[in-house]
């Protein structure tokens, strides 16, 4: 195979020298090193590449260069290699460099910046090389195949097996069903008539169109709770529940925590978390989610997936969750973190493209499907404006539709510079979606524009909604208070029995014992720190809520 191209820029001859020795010395197995002394020279070279078809991962340039500094340098760049992670080099000490960086990360024109390397080995210099590599290849997918899946393409089961594998951090390939490799594979498998999409595992087993659960049973990840009574049960694992298995675990608590999807939630479908305190230049939230996870079982948090949570009762002094299989999760306590769901469209043509150009929530491996071609994000708000700079780096051009006048209330300031500095994004506001259509794939959108009311054809491939979301609580009891919107009420606010008797935790819903944290409470920030904040802040509000009860 080809090896891919880390280039390196810089015109100071010995540091130039220096930095393609010791990439070389590193990296020399797998990529092959080319390096130039000048912006131009890199910008012709990186044309040259890109019309021999060579792969770029990581793109290395110095600041100071002659013309054109290193960061307009890098911004060009994109334009040639969107998916290249663009890191720019500065010299030990040399403080001029901080206000162009501010600037360059500001509107997104570089993903990271390291000091060029002091001595050999430059552990802290090859950190940073090494962490874009690995981000750049979990982009593009092309790892050890755990799992193949073969499927139409599109279609939306293929594409939500592949999505929930995505956010799991699970290694697989997939074949569409019309390919050659996907045939072959099918004839291979003794199941050359499959409906519906088949999913092959390392280990022998094949699957057709399986439920999630089966595939987690068949990777040997536990369905069912353990016969027991844990002193705490989670339901759901994003941020909020898995910060809450971490912390309840870690502290001696037995506790089941219950996922029906995937692990990390919302947050796991986020191309990059940039707020998150600790990741200067954000981290994937599949990775976050997937380090979190890991974490809450080497704790000894009992992870049971793919089997939701269906209904709640008590009996005493325990609390029973029914799960969607009919079996029973039994605890002293509960956390529900159930998070919110994506709001719909509502538009009939619509929901029967989703997962065949229509997508709810962010672009992650959907973005694939938009590759040189026109994708839309419908949304005004953070998710929304992610989502359209990750599409960006794929598509030839993002159109971002927003039904007010302006971002400024809904968005970050950052990602509406961010947006503001991408040369194939377009804010178009006062426009909805009225329709669209497509054979067998979303291939046009139907827009119509708010003040006039006229509406106008145009093509599209892509068609990603993030338009607010509801919370997943109507399997709740009425015993849990809910404000009209179906968020739950804590502590002051929670009222209900428990009220009359004690003032609740300030997580604690108005029955006694149950828990909620993260975005599925009244009144809470939507944000991951602030979920995982609650969450963890929830366990020490079960230890006292133990320590009232006599069964303990
Ligand atoms: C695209 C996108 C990008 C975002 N980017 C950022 C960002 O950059 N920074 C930031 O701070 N915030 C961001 N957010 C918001 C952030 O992700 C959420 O605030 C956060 O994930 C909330 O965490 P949570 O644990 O409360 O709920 P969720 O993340 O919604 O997780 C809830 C979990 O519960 C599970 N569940 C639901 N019902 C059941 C049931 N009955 N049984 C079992 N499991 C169940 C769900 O499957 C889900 O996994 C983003 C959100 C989106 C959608």
């Amino acid at each position: 195979m080809v090896k891919p191209v880390l280039v390196v820029v810089d015109d100071e001859y010995a540091s130039l020298r220096s930095l393609a020795g010791e990439l070389e010395s590193r990296y020399g197995a797998h990529y092959r090193i080319v390096s130039s002394a000048s912006a131009q020279e890199a910008l012709a070279r990186l044309a040259e590449l890109r019309a021999e078809g060579a792969r770029v991962p990581v793109i290395l340039a110095d600041q100071w260069l002659p013309g054109m500094t290193g960061a307009e340098l890098l911004a060009q760049t994109r334009e040639i290699y969107p998916t290249a992670r663009r890191g720019l080099l500065i010299s030990w000490g040399d403080q001029s460099a901080a206000a162009p960086i501010f600037e360059a990360a500001t509107l997104g024109q570089l993903d990271f910046f390291l000091p060029k390397p002091a001595w050999t080995p430059d552990e802290q210099f090859h950190r940073a090389v090494t962490e874009a590599l690995e981000g750049w290849w979990r982009q593009q997918g092309r790892r050890f195949e755990a799992i193949t899946v073969i499927g139409e393409d599109p279609s939306a089961r293929a594409h939500e097996i592949r999505d929930v594998l995505t956010r799991t951090s699970v290694p697989f390939g997939f074949h569409p069903r019309g390919s050659a490799e996907g045939q072959a594979a099918l004839e291979r498998l003794g199941v050359p008539e499959a409906a519906g999409p088949v999913v092959a595992l390392y280990n022998g087993t094949v699957l057709v169109d399986p439920t999630y659960a089966e595939v987690a049973a068949a990777l040997g990840v536990d369905i069912q709770p353990a016969q027991r009574t844990y002193d705490l049960a989670i339901v759901g694992a994003g941020p909020a529940g898995l910060a809450a298995a971490v912390y309840g675990a870690s502290e001696g608590l037995s506790s089941a925590l219950l996922e029906r999807e995937a692990f990390g939630g919302q947050a796991g479908t986020s191309s990059l978390i940039r707020n998150y305190p600790g990741f200067p230049w954000g981290v994937g939230g599949a990775e976050l989610a997937l380090r979190a996870y890991q974490q809450a079982w080497l704790f000894g948090a009992h992870f049971v997936y793919g089997n939701p949570a269906t209904s709640l009762t008590d009996e005493g002094e325990l609390r029973v969750l029914k799960l969607q299989d009919g079996s029973e999760v039994r605890s002293r306590a509960v956390v529900i973190a159930t998070g919110v769901a994506y709001r719909r469209l509502g538009i009939p043509e619509l929901e029967s493209l989703v997962g065949a150009g229509v997508f709810y929530g962010a672009a992650t491996v959907e973005a694939q499907a938009v590759v040189g071609k026109q994708a839309f994000v419908v949304g005004g708000g953070n998710s929304a404006g992610q989502a359209a700079l990750h599409l960006a780096k794929h598509a030839k051009h993002v159109t971002i539709l927003v039904r007010s006048q302006s971002l400024a209330a809904s968005m970050s300031a950052y990602l509406i510079r961010e947006i503001d500095g991408a040369p194939n994004i377009e804010v178009r506001y006062q426009v909805d979606v009225a329709g669209g259509a497509g054979d067998g794939r979303l291939e046009r959108l139907e827009l119509r524009d708010q003040r006039s009311g006229q509406v106008e054809l145009v093509p599209a491939a892509g068609l990603f909604v993030l338009i607010g979301a509801e919370p997943f609580t109507d399997w709740l009891p009425e015993a849990v208070g809910r404000d009209r919107w179906g968020f739950i009420f804590t502590g002051p606010d929670a009222g209900g029995a428990l009220a009359q008797e004690r003032a609740a935790f300030p997580f604690e819903t108005s029955m006694p014992g149950i828990f909620a944290a993260g975005d599925v409470r009244h009144g809470s920030v939507k944000r991951v720190a602030s979920a995982v904040g609650e969450g963890s802040v929830t366990i020490r509000q079960v230890h006292e809520y133990l320590a009232l009860t006599p069964g303990r």
